[in-house]
């Protein structure tokens, strides 16, 4: 049985993520997606409101199950008896910070490898950041998020 923990920020989710999530379902017995609290990176939205609102997208698949945490990730990857810490590269720019967390990782428990897989094309550029950016100034971003981010977006920049 092999347990794949997909951690992020997830501040919101996207199709992007969601993308990954149903690629790591095919190749995993059980997906388990992380929900970083990360005070220090201000999320925009809270932990509580992350994770609901990846549990409403994912909510069909039935090998994915999400939780939200605040220690440290090779702690919480061991906590829940996953094999594999599940991560997404992009661009090239993903690269090093990827490359540099992996390898901090492999050093704290050389037991626990890294996996990363790439998303369809057309999310190869999205991020979270560049979402809130654009949908902040009014911009339509519902071809990249599913509808209930879609809802809770218009909720806090009131467009
Ligand atoms: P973090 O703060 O950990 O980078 P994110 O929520 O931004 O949290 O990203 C979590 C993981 O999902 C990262 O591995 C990131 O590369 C990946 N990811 C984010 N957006 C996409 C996307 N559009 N396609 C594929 N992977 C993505």
């Amino acid at each position: 049985m092999a347990t794949a923990f997909y951690p992020g920020t997830f501040d919101p989710v996207t199709l992007g993520h969601v993308d990954l999530i149903r690629r790591a379902a095919k190749l995993f017995d059980e997906v388990i997606v992380g929900v970083a609290g990360n005070r220090d990176k201000s999320p925009l939205f809270t932990l509580e409101e992350r994770v609901s609102l990846l549990e409403q997208v994912v909510g069909g698949m039935e090998n994915v199950r999400v939780i939200g945490f605040n220690n440290l990730l090779i702690d919480c990857v061991r906590e829940q008896n996953a094999d594999t810490i599940l991560r997404g590269l992009r661009a090239v720019s993903d690269f090093e910070y990827e490359f540099q967390l992996a390898a901090m990782n492999r050093h704290l428990d050389p037991g626990i490898e890294t996996t990363f897989l790439t998303p369809a094309e057309s999310y190869a550029f999205l991020s979270s950041t560049l979402i809130k950016e654009v949908a902040s100034l009014g911009g339509d971003v519902s071809e990249f998020v599913p509808p209930k981010v879609m809802k809770a977006l218009k909720r806090v920049y009131g467009k």
